[in-house]
């Protein structure tokens, strides 16, 4: 092998595990080697390799001493995934045998893998990661949607506008499971209209598997074949179909591979039919009834509830029920109304849709919220379903979700924090002695790394509004004002997720001259970069996309609020490393938890916030500023009024003298240390090794333990 085609196949296989996504040293490597090609190609290893030619691979390896890096990197590779399950120290039990299967209907892994849509995704994914990193067996089960969610772009009246590329490509960083003949593995389903084919895909992640279910086979109608091209795109039918592939498709699809999971967890709702599934193949392998096999399914079974917003939960009408699940219901021995009842809060109400929450919650003996404010919501929401009356109990606990921060956290940041903190850090990111050393930061230091981040989101803003303005073709944009907007002197607000009306995008915009009066100051102005995708179906979501791209077109705004198209991981990391300040702004307490704000922090980035999901337990004063004090009101008009009020008066007050009150260094003391305070405090309590070592100790191992009834 010449040693170009050396190196070319351990990238190539380097790029094959999204372990490289979260090395940052691994990361350089692709990136220094084309970084044009690396941006356009979006960020994926196998296309890179693909379009490099043979001949600049051997130049760029030898001007980059490459050739040791690839070696070095191939090799940490290899002792990663050699080391054995549970080597950070953590006690595995019959997991060790019996892994952990993770369904979920979303998995956000890196933007070159797009078949995610926003934080259910993401956390799914970092949970995924996490369990890598810790050594928790775990086998995730998602599906693989070939047109992925949507692209987003806004014509010219700022209205998005979706277009659905084909995301099944060779490039993908996934492989077709084949058997010992070379023919692809397949798990068939029965249906109304005859049997549907299901091929599998691995992805690896890190010591992790996901296997991604997948319709679009050859020998399935051409409807069939659609069933999971879309994420959340179609009708009820299509919904609840691939409802069917990703639950009942998922458990045969372990069963295939000889996995016998421990313990079944169920990421939302939407995963709920592998319990059902997980019965039949008890009654079938252990020739029991159905309620011995629902008992000794619940008890391996976790479920999390991700929403107190009604929209957020699936329900099915009891006639597409029946048509899509009649062959799984004979199978169970049920009648229709008693199978329709297990999806019922009131089972004898034959008015009451199917619901997957329901399902789910009846089929676990564990249930939890994701922060601790949601976890008061759902007991509250949920407690009919338990029989209600007072002093009634809900069995639902809450473990606060966390992110994966070696994939949040900014390289810059990285390499200062390793400087104080212990050295196997980034592991132990879960325990707070790991964290205090940061105490000792430098505060010019972190900000003068903070201002790194800052000047390179600006610069890839200036570049992204360029090509928006340019696709358009827009008559009114100059390219090169476009090429100056955003200062980076500026307090930066960044807002962005999902446009979900909840979330209120355009609290800001409430009193729109108080704004233009912030921004407009000469002394102490701000700006303000939104970015989020609507959903295809939300109007409202996407007239609040459209009042802030043309509030970015009224003078007073002109290149001081500006609107990035196209939000997925890429912006989302440049964005919570870039900007000074995260706004969230949710109808409280509508927020189960939140992500974004915690990516922020990790890297010095204050929260304004609603007191709500995570934030309602992280804030202490200190570590970053609240938008009022946790009120609600029955009437949301009245609460946005106070809520926008609260808003302005804590940018005004708070938050703008703070942020322009430099030391004789320029540096602002005060806001270095409330930077400080939240990444130290906060930093270890909302890692997802923290979360992933939470669901083990007091869901997993009680589960795969086979005790009932556990409180999570
Ligand atoms: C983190 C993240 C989210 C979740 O943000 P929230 O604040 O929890 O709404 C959504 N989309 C992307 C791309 C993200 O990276």
């Amino acid at each position: 092998m010449t040693p170009e085609m050396e190196i070319r196949e351990k990238l190539n296989e380097l790029g094959r595990n999204l372990w490289w996504t979260w090395r940052p040293d691994v990361r350089s490597i692709f990136r220094d080697l084309d970084p044009r090609l690396w941006q356009e190609v979006n960020h994926n290893p196998t296309a890179l390799l693909r379009d490099t030619p043979g001949e600049v691979l051997v130049r760029r390896a030898e001007e980059l001493g490459l050739e040791s890096r690839v070696h070095h990197a191939f090799r940490r590779l290899a002792e990663y995934m050699g080391s054995a399950p549970g080597d950070g120290g953590v006690h595995l039990g019959p997991l060790r045998v019996r892994p952990v299967a993770y369904f979920s209907a979303e998995f956000a892994l890196h933007e070159a893998v797009p078949i995610y849509s926003g934080g259910l995704g993401v956390l799914a994914g970092d949970h995924v990661k996490s369990a890598s990193d810790l050594g928790v067996p775990l086998v995730a089960v998602g599906l693989y949607y070939s047109r992925g969610y949507f692209r987003q772009w806004l014509d010219r009246e700022g209205w998005q506008q979706e277009t659905y590329p084909e995301v099944k490509n060779p490039d993908m960083p996934l492989e077709l499971l084949r058997d010992d003949h070379g023919e692809p593995i397949t798990v068939a389903l029965e249906t109304a209209a005859g049997a549907l084919q299901v091929a599998l895909w691995r992805v690896r992640v890190g010591r992790s598997d996901l296997l991604l279910l997948d319709t679009d086979v050859e020998g399935n109608s051409a409807q069939d074949r659609e069933i999971t091209s879309r994420l959340y795109g179609g009708d009820h039918r299509t919904r609840i179909r691939q409802e069917l592939v990703l639950g009942v498709g998922g458990v045969r699809a372990l069963r295939r591979l000889g996995i016998c999971p421990g313990v079944l967890h169920l990421n939302e709702g939407h995963t709920a039919f592998a319990l059902l599934e997980s019965c039949r193949a008890q009654m079938e392998d252990e020739g029991v009834d159905f309620p011995t096999a629902r008992d000794r399914v619940s008890r391996q079974a976790v479920f999390t509830t991700h929403t107190p917003v009604e929209a957020g939960h699936d329900r099915f009408e009891p006639e597409l029920v029946e048509e899509v699940l009649g062959g799984l219901r004979k199978a169970l021995g049920l009648g229709p109304e008693e199978f329709l009842g297990l999806g019922r809060v009131d089972p004898a109400d034959r008015g009451e849709a199917f619901c997957m929450t329901v399902l789910a919650m009846r089929l676990s003996d564990r249930a939890n919220a994701v922060s601790s404010l949601h976890g008061h919501v759902s007991r509250r929401m949920w407690r009919r379903l338990y029989g209600g009356g007072r002093g009634l109990e809900v069995p639902i606990g809450h473990i606060t979700n966390g992110v994966h921060v070696p994939s949040w956290l900014a390289r810059p940041m990285h390499l200062l924090y390793e400087r104080h903190a212990g050295r196997d850090w980034a592991r132990r990111s879960y325990r707070p002695e790991e964290w205090a050393g940061l105490e000792a930061l430098d505060p010019g230091e972190l900000w003068e790394t903070h201002q790194v981040l800052k000047r390179r989101l600006v610069r890839f803003a200036r570049e992204r509004l360029a090509e928006q303005a340019a696709r358009r073709s827009d008559p009114e944009a100059s390219m090169a004002r476009l090429r100056t907007v955003l200062d980076p002197e500026v307090l930066t607000i960044g807002f962005a997720r999902r446009f979900a009306t909840y979330k209120r995008a355009t609290l800001l915009l409430d009193d729109v001259d108080r704004l233009a009066r912030m921004v407009g100051k000469v002394e102490r102005p701000v700006q303000v970069v939104f970015a989020g995708l609507a959903h295809p179906h939300d109007q409202g979501g996407k007239q609040y996309i459209q009042r802030i791209f043309q509030l970015g077109r009224d003078p007073r705004f002109e290149g001081r609020v500006v609107y990035l198209e196209g939000y997925d991981m890429n912006i989302a990391r440049l964005l919570v490393q870039g900007v000074d300040v995260w706004l969230n702004t949710p109808v409280r307490p509508h927020e189960a938890c939140g992500t974004s704000g915690i990516k922020a922090l990790l890297n010095g980035v204050l929260n304004v916030s609603v007191l709500d999901g995570w934030w309602a337990e992280a804030y202490d004063g200190r570590n970053g500023f609240a938008i009022g004090r946790g009120g609600s009101h029955a009437d949301p008009q009245v609460q946005w009024r106070r809520d926008a009020e609260e808003l302005y008066r804590v940018l005004e007050t708070q938050v703008v003298p703070e942020f322009y009150h430099r030391g004789p260094d320029g540096v602002p003391t005060e806001w270095v240390q409330r930077m400080k305070q939240a990444i130290v405090t906060l930093g270890w309590r909302f890692s997802s090794n923290r979360m992933v070592l939470d669901y083990l100790r007091r869901a997993y191992l009680p589960a795969a333990d086979g005790i009932s009834s556990g409180l999570v």
